[in-house]
């Protein structure tokens, strides 16, 4: 009878250890992936320091500007 009790006692174990590991790879299945957005590169307008995302600035070189009047205006308040 020990010898039952103590193969019982391994099955369980065993049995145990499956739900244990199969509970595991579904938590890690289930888990929802972390999307993480990108983030749009915000940009400084150089004539009224208004930030705005890069693709809706206008760009001259290193120096963006939130619209194309703003970009004149820099140009000609500096020359
Ligand atoms: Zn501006």
């Amino acid at each position: 009878m020990g010898l039952f009790r103590l193969l019982t006692f391994i099955l369980v174990v065993l049995v145990a250890w499956r739900m244990i590991k199969n509970y595991q790879a579904k938590v890690k299945a289930d888990r929802p992936q972390k999307k993480i957005p990108v983030r749009e590169k915000i940009v400084k307008c150089e004539y009224c320091t208004t930030h705005i995302p890069e693709d809706e600035a206008i760009a001259d070189g290193e120096i963006w500007f939130c619209k194309q009047e703003h970009k004149e205006l820099f140009y000609q308040n500096n020359s």
